[in-house]
This record gives C-alpha cells, sequence and structure tokens, in this order.
C-alpha cells in the first residue's frame, strides 16, 4: 500500500471509556471478521483479559477501509491497555503510530489516564483526534464532555465524533475522521530496512514472534535479518499481518504494521524495543527504542513444591520476553525455599504475572507481601538499593532509610474533594497543586509510593463512589524514619513475613497483622505463638490454640459423604500450605499485610 493510504494509529482512553468495544466495531465495519467471530471481543484475546475485562498486552489489526472519497485505506490500529499499571505499554504502542485516538466516555469526561495518555501521545507528536462515545447512554453529556476535554486536555473538540461503540452510532464518521485527520507514514522504502520490534510473544508451535512497524525499507519472506542489539541473524520464515487472523502477505514495506515469524527458539533473541535489519544490507543505526520501565514493587514469589522450582524459572523466561516490563532475580527464603524475587509496575501487575503463572504454566506459588524499593544510606557512607525486608541492614547499620516519593495526579468532582483529601492526609501525602475545572478538580500530591501502591487505588474509588481517577509517577527518594516489623512464629523469624512501613505505623501495622494471621493460620495439634517485634522488642503478640478435638472424629457414625467431603477439603486447603518449622501456613497467610492497614 502506499504512504499516503495508511493510517497508523491507536486508541488511548481512560479504562472502561471503550476502547476494546470500540476496537471491536471497527473491524466488524471493515468486514475483518465474519458475525460469528465477533461475538466474543476479539482484541482482548487473553482469557485472563476477558474475564477481567481488562486488556493488558497490546494488540494490532491491519484493516481496509473504502472511504466516502472511494479510496481504500490501510488502517493498521493497535490497542493499548488503559490501567495505571501499563501505560509503559501505552508509550510502546504509541512509537509504531502517527495518531491517537482519545476515547472519552461522554457521561463519565475527562479521567486522570485520559490526561496521562494523552501527554505521552503529544509527547511523541502524534495527531490526537477526540472522539466522544457512549452517547446512547441517557446521561450522556457530550457537548459538557467535550468542553472538559478543551478545558483540562488542551485540545480542540467541540467538533469531536459522538458515537456509540455500543450500538455502531458514529462509527462510520470515526473512521472518516481518521482518514482525514491522521498523517501518513513517512520513511524511505529504499533504504535498509529499520524495523521497530513493538511486542514479542512466544508460541508454542512456531517460536517467537513479533510485531513490528517498518521505519525504512522493506522486509520479504525468507530473507536474512539481522537482531541489531545482539547481531543474531535469522532467516525470515513467514511475515504479514492480524486481520485480526494471522495472514501471510510475505512483505512488509515502510509505514506498515505487521508480524514477523524467523525461528527464533531463544526468547531473548527478539528483544521488544530492538531493530530489525537485512543481514545482506544493514542499517548502520538503531532505533531508538524504548524507555526502560523501573518496576515499582517487588515481591518474593515461591512454588509451593521445590520440584516446581525449574518449570518456574523456564515459564518466567518465557513470560518475560511478551512483558518486557517484568524483572526477576532468583532468591532463597529459610521459610519457603527457592524462589524469584520479581519487581512488578504495581499491584495489579503482580496479581495478573501470578495468575498467568499459574494458568498458562500450571504452576502453585506463594507469593509474599510486596515491598517498594528504598534507598539506605549505611553508617559506613555506602548508599544500598533495598527492595525486599530481609536485605534492610541491621538498625545499628543504618544512617538513613529513603523511601521513594511519587507525584500523584487525581481528578475528583467536587463533592468528593473532602473526601479524598482526608484519604490523601491519612496516607503521608503532601498536596502541591490544586485547580478547578468546571465541575471537577484537579489534584496533585506527593504521596510515600508505599502508601500508594497497596490500597489506595480501592480506597479512593470507594471514598468517590468511583468517580476520582488516579495516575502517578516517581518522583524522588525522601529521608523517612521506616523500620522493618519481623514476625516470629512459635519464637522463629519467618523471613518471609516481615514487612517494613513507617514508625509512626509499626504498632498499627504489627498489631493488625498478627490479628488477622492468628484468623488465617489454622488450628494445628498445639499453641502457635505469633509475634511482631522490631529488633528485639516485641511490639503485639498473639495465639493460635491448639486443636481440640479431632476434626473427623467427629462424624464417626455419621454421614460417610459428609466425611469425605471435610477430607476433600482439608486436601484442597493443603495444596497451598507451607510448611514453617513445625507450623503450617496458608498462602493468604503471606499476603495478610495487604489486607491490614
Ligand atoms: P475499555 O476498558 O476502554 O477497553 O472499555 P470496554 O470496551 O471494555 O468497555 C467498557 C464497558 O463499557 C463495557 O461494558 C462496554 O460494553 C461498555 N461500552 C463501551 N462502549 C459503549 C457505548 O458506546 N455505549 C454503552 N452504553 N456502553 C458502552
Ligand atoms: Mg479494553
Amino acid at each position: 500500500m502506499q504512504h499516503s493510504h495508511i493510517r497508523n494509529f491507536s486508541i488511548i482512553a481512560h479504562i472502561d471509556h471503550g476502547k476494546s468495544t470500540l476496537s471491536d466495531r471497527l473491524i466488524q465495519v471493515c468486514g475483518g471478521l465474519t458475525n460469528r467471530e465477533m461475538a466474543e471481543q476479539v482484541l482482548d484475546s487473553m482469557d485472563l483479559e476477558r474475564e477481567r475485562g481488562i486488556t493488558i498486552k497490546a494488540q494490532s489489526v491491519t484493516l481496509n477501509y473504502t472511504a466516502k472519497n472511494g479510496e481504500t485505506y490501510q488502517l493498521n490500529f493497535i490497542d493499548t491497555p488503559g490501567h495505571v499499571d501499563f501505560s509503559y505499554e501505552v508509550s510502546r504502542s504509541l512509537k509504531a503510530c502517527e495518531g491517537a485516538l482519545l476515547v472519552v466516555d461522554a457521561g463519565q469526561g475527562v479521567e486522570a489516564q485520559t490526561l496521562a495518555n494523552c501527554y505521552t501521545a503529544f509527547d511523541m507528536d502524534l495527531e490526537v483526534v477526540p472522539i466522544l462515545n457512549k452517547i446512547d447512554l441517557p446521561q450522556a453529556e457530550p457537548d459538557r464532555v467535550a468542553e472538559e476535554i478543551e478545558d483540562i486536555v488542551g485540545i480542540d473538540a467541540i467538533d469531536a465524533v459522538r458515537c456509540s461503540a455500543k450500538t455502531g452510532i458514529g462509527v462510520e464518521d470515526v473512521l472518516e475522521e481518521i482518514v482525514k485527520r491522521i498523517p501518513p507514514p513517512v520513511g524511505d522504502r529504499d533504504k535498509p530496512l529499520k524495523a521497530l520490534i513493538v511486542d514479542s510473544w512466544f508460541d508454542n508451535y512456531q517460536g517467537v514472534v513479533s510485531l513490528v512497524r517498518i521505519m525504512e525499507g522493506e522486509l520479504n519472506a525468507k530473507e536474512k535479518i539481522q537482531i541489531m542489539s545482539n547481531g543474531q541473524t535469522h532467516q525470515v520464515d513467514k511475515i504479514g499481518i492480524f486481520t485480526p487472523k494471522q495472514t501471510e502477505t510475505g512483505v512488509l514495506r515502510a509505514g506498515e504494521v505487521g508480524y514477523i515469524i524467523a525461528g527464533i527458539k531463544d526468547i531473548q533473541g527478539a528483544p521488544v524495543g530492538d531493530t530489525i535489519t537485512t543481514a545482506k544490507n544493514p542499517a548502520k543505526e538503531m532505533l531508538t527504542g524504548f524507555k526502560k520501565v523501573k518496576p515499582q514493587v517487588y515481591a518474593g514469589v515461591f512454588p509451593v513444591s521445590s520440584d516446581d522450582y525449574e518449570d518456574f524459572r523456564d515459564a518466567l523466561s518465557k513470560l518475560s520476553l511478551n512483558d518486557a516490563s517484568l524483572f526477576y532475580e532468583p532468591e532463597s527464603s529459610a521459610a519457603l525455599g527457592f524462589g524469584f524475587r520479581i519487581g512488578f509496575l504495581g499491584m495489579l501487575h503482580m496479581e495478573i504475572v501470578q495468575e498467568r503463572l499459574e494458568r498458562e504454566y500450571d504452576l502453585d506459588l506463594i507469593t509474599t507481601a510486596p515491598t517498594v524499593i528504598y534507598e539506605v544510606l549505611t553508617t559506613k557512607g555506602e548508599t544500598i538499593t533495598v527492595d525486599s525486608p530481609s536485605k534492610l541492614p541491621a538498625v545499628n547499620d543504618i544512617e538513613e532509610i529513603r523511601e521513594p516519593i511519587v507525584e500523584a495526579n487525581i481528578l475528583v468532582p467536587q463533592e468528593y474533594l473532602g473526601n479524598v483529601i482526608t484519604l490523601c492526609v491519612e496516607k503521608r501525602g503532601t498536596q502541591t497543586n490544586m485547580g478547578y475545572h468546571g465541575n471537577q478538580v484537579a489534584l496533585t500530591y506527593e504521596l510515600p509510593m508505599a502508601e500508594v501502591v497497596l490500597d489506595f487505588f480501592d480506597r479512593l474509588k470507594s471514598t468517590s463512589r468511583g468517580f476520582a481517577s488516579l495516575d502517578y509517577n516517581f518522583k524522588r527518594f525522601h529521608g523517612s524514619d521506616m523500620v522493618r516489623v519481623d514476625i516470629l512464629i512459635n519464637g522463629e523469624k519467618v523471613d518471609a513475613l516481615a514487612i517494613i512501613t513507617h514508625r509512626e505505623n509499626s504498632q498499627g501495622r504489627g498489631r493488625e497483622l498478627v490479628e488477622k494471621l492468628r484468623e488465617l493460620i489454622p488450628r494445628q495439634m498445639f499453641d502457635i505463638a505469633i509475634q511482631a517485634a522490631i529488633g528485639n522488642h516485641v511490639i503485639a503478640r498473639s495465639t493460635v490454640k491448639q486443636m481440640r478435638k479431632n476434626v473427623i472424629a467427629k462424624c464417626y457414625g455419621g454421614d460417610v459423604s459428609r466425611k469425605k467431603k471435610l477430607l476433600q477439603k482439608q486436601k484442597e486447603g493443603k495444596k497451598r500450605m507451607k510448611q514453617v518449622g513445625n507450623v503450617e501456613l496458608p498462602q493468604d497467610a503471606f499476603l495478610a499485610v495487604l489486607k491490614v492497614g
């Protein structure tokens, strides 16, 4: 396809504003799939995404659209995730595009992620095309929301296309707008090949599949390619586009987006952000790749059965190809054995990674409480980075602990402003800015990251009936009075249960944690003492009393099926038990810290 007839775009929006629905609708209108194939939302293809109703991975689709001017255009679009944990994936997708549709729910208005994603698009000089979605809803106020977009985002929106991705009204107008407003790609097709790897994933049958945007030159099937970062060469096997079905075209040219399969078995062989060129006529310079993302929270993840360690390592390395934000290194715990310390972008990312590992790789895992990264100045004058409570030096060796502070941007309707401010104060926040935009208030707070990554998002949502929205970025490290609270079970320190917390909260946290553990640890044949301590100083204690009767004995003479059920239940419970000393701890115990505070 000629440059002039190609449009590469992403759809950006706050979560739930209708990106995926609109994407599906565009595919349907352009005839990419039959109605039966459309029955299921095609883009959210991972099981997990469909269940949770969110988009995790960026996906691409190539469509042919015959516009009102009679010309046929090739539209390549890349769906992007909307959750705050995945803004990294958004900037990655945008790199392959010349424009972005900014989808805003006409009933909800502008939210924090709308803004955050929009600024990323501006930074990359993309044409941002506003779309007012969900105009079929009775509560839709497209005029008010258009004004809000102008006021908060700062782009013209009065003439924004109004549509309903659900009913299909206005969807043709969206397509026309894409053709009219988004600039065609540039890029010389006669120059040596430069293809940006936007995404790579491992397919059990095909090996590594890479989604690429050709920036310069062209690539044909059977050509020999070179991965520029490591110099490895491979023979291209298959090359083509997603319609959204994988469809071979045999060639991709500058300006186009598609996939390459080159028999790459080594899963680190085609890293995301890398540049592909041809071995025969290589480009001289690589494209600028993607900004490396730094994980925000770390947790220890351990296989329930130590036999699964090798499988676990293998799964992580496959998953990390598909999820470049995933960081991991081996860790061993006295309580949990051998596992990995894994870095995550946020709590949702952590849940999703654990679920993907368990589902896609059939592993049973135990995750410890997440920790942010601390900078510790030792009395020897060294600065070390601590991503786990067990790595915190002894109290006497610490000069200062610095915790990460984020800048949080919150958008909230005026009626909930008071609640949100109260929450921010409770979470040790400092207000740095506040501005009114119609009925919305834009707040900027500096908050300790540790407070934000745990339950802040959920609390913000519940205190504002779902209306407040949040976006945050790491700002700096700041000296704080942090302490490690150790948990002792029958006098034995359980490394995997330790937490780092602000001294002010340590007493309360310790007490709540001990209480929560008492509820979670099942009774055993002896008393179990649970203590929280800072250094040698015990700050809270509780006891799980020994079992009084044999539970099974109760059923004797009674109903056999009931007894069987009871045994079955105990067996299932066992699956996620971990023996620590002579005490059996359930998986929940290791995450108890998430349920307190
Ligand atoms: P995403 O998170 O931005 O991908 O949002 P989804 O496409 O998953 O949509 C979120 C919810 O809004 C779903 O329940 C959709 O059915 C619904 N939705 C999307 N577009 C429309 C629309 O135009 N009208 C109405 N009434 N609902 C919509
Ligand atoms: Mg979606």
